[in-house]
């Protein structure tokens, strides 16, 4: 298991490193987002980045916003800005979590393994012959249907995509960067405001905003009206 310290001041670098090498991981440390670039493309690539925002030769955002051009390595953004709109910021250019400083190494190290786990698992796939009942909500996955009550509600392919993806785990918040993965597959750079709009159509043609709760800073679930 490789981690790649990106990370410019050398005391918070140094124990970080002593605190990975003691819970078992290896890790290589850049200071610069360059050298980070670098080696995400690199024919050894690590398991996973933990990213400093504050950088010297390159923005933070900037250089998370890089690796995930190049690279599906999960990134985990490590802080001293904790406010809500760099935390969304960071999750919309890709990150996989964002952990503020200062922190303690069990918490980095959970948040090493979450991240692992979640890109290491496979996005559930529908069952082929699936109907799901939530409420008076009716989801035919074979068929592509959704029904409320005795009505048929027509949505586009992305709309029940969407509608389908949050009904996978009804109740459980979903990430706008999970459904933009799930639902667009990765080809969304720059579109995450498609989930806003996809989601009020979902809400007007269900007739009921409350069928899909918005969790502000992190993304959504489905509801039960
Ligand atoms: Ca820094």
């Amino acid at each position: 298991m490789l981690i790649l310290l990106v990370e410019d001041d050398a005391a918070v670098a140094a124990s970080s490193i002593d605190g990975l090498r003691s819970l078992g991981f290896v890790t290589v440390h850049v200071t610069t987002g360059a050298a980070a670039l670098a080696s995400v493309t690199s024919t050894s690539p690590p398991d996973v980045v933990l990213l400093d925002l504050g950088l010297p030769d390159m923005d933070g955002q900037e250089v998370c916003r890089r690796i995930r051009a190049a690279s599906e390595v999960p990134v985990i953004i490590v802080s001293a800005r904790g406010d809500e709109a760099d935390r969304v910021i960071a999750l919309e250019l890709g990150a996989d979590d964002y952990l503020v400083k200062p922190f303690g190494m069990r918490e980095l190290a959970a948040r090493i393994r979450a991240v692992l786990r979640r890109t290491q698992t496979p996005a559930p796939q529908p069952q082929a012959s699936a109907i799901q009942e939530v409420g008076r909500l009716r989801i035919d996955r074979r068929a592509q249907r959704v029904h409320l009550g005795d009505e048929e509600i027509a949505l586009t392919a992305k709309e029940f995509d969407v509608l389908a993806f949050l009904a996978d785990d009804p109740g459980a918040v979903r990430r706008r960067t999970e459904i933009l993965e799930h639902v667009w597959e990765g080809h969304w750079y720059g579109a995450t405001k498609t989930i806003d709009a996809h989601v009020a159509a979902i809400r007007k043609k269900l007739g009921d905003p409350a069928w899909v709760e918005a969790v502000r800073g992190v993304g959504f679930r489905l509801g039960s009206p």
